[in-house]
């Protein structure tokens, strides 16, 4: 695994878990991302969200999904579990990728002291949808992709298996369990 690594943790947010856009799946990833997150911490390792925060009138809103994470509505915060904590980063975005006209790019830049990330760990939510444009983006970028195959999930197990794969096939993306990053996020600080 790369030096210099940071977690990306995608739309785990009120509206996507129980909210208006509820993901029945959600659930299973929290303690995942949540032990993730908190070890990525102990390790001085960035936790980056990345989270929808739309107007009213975006396409995504008004065309295909309805209402969902309306910026400042309570919808579209960090789900409590997960909260990020004061070291952490939080970006919004108003499409499906983190990267498309946000922050995250010079974000990740100017981590390591300038050095600047080289591997990006995603987790949250979609599979087959805002991780896969987040990953496109990253990999267009030049960054390395490494999924949390526990970490992500989706809709329907298709939807989340044939995610993973696409993820895997077109982007190179190493797909792992939450357990093994966490393994090797101890490794790489000994
Ligand atoms: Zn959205």
């Amino acid at each position: 695994m790369s030096e210099r690594i940071a977690i990306i943790i995608i739309d785990m947010l009120n509206d996507f878990v129980t909210g208006d856009l509820k993901c029945e799946r959600a659930k299973n990833i929290i303690p995942n991302l949540k032990r993730l997150v908190e070890a990525a911490r102990r390790h001085g390792i960035p936790v980056i969200y990345s989270n929808d925060a739309h107007y009213p009138n975006d396409f995504e809103v008004v065309h295909r999904w309805g209402a969902h994470a309306i910026k400042g509505t309570k919808g579209a915060e960090v789900i409590s579990e997960l909260k990020p904590s004061e070291k952490d980063f939080v970006v919004e975005k108003r499409t499906y990728s983190g990267f498309y006209e946000t922050g995250l790019d010079p974000l990740l830049r100017s981590l390591y002291n300038g050095e600047g990330v080289k591997t990006v760990v995603l987790g949250g939510l979609h599979t087959h949808i805002c991780v896969r444009h987040t990953a496109a983006d990253a990999f267009f970028r030049g960054y390395k992709i490494i999924v949390a195959k526990d970490g992500v999930e989706a809709f329907t197990q298709e939807d989340h298996e044939q995610g993973l794969r696409y993820l895997e096939y077109v982007y190179n993306a190493k797909i792992m369990t939450v357990d093994e990053i966490i393994e090797e996020i101890a490794k790489r600080r000994e």
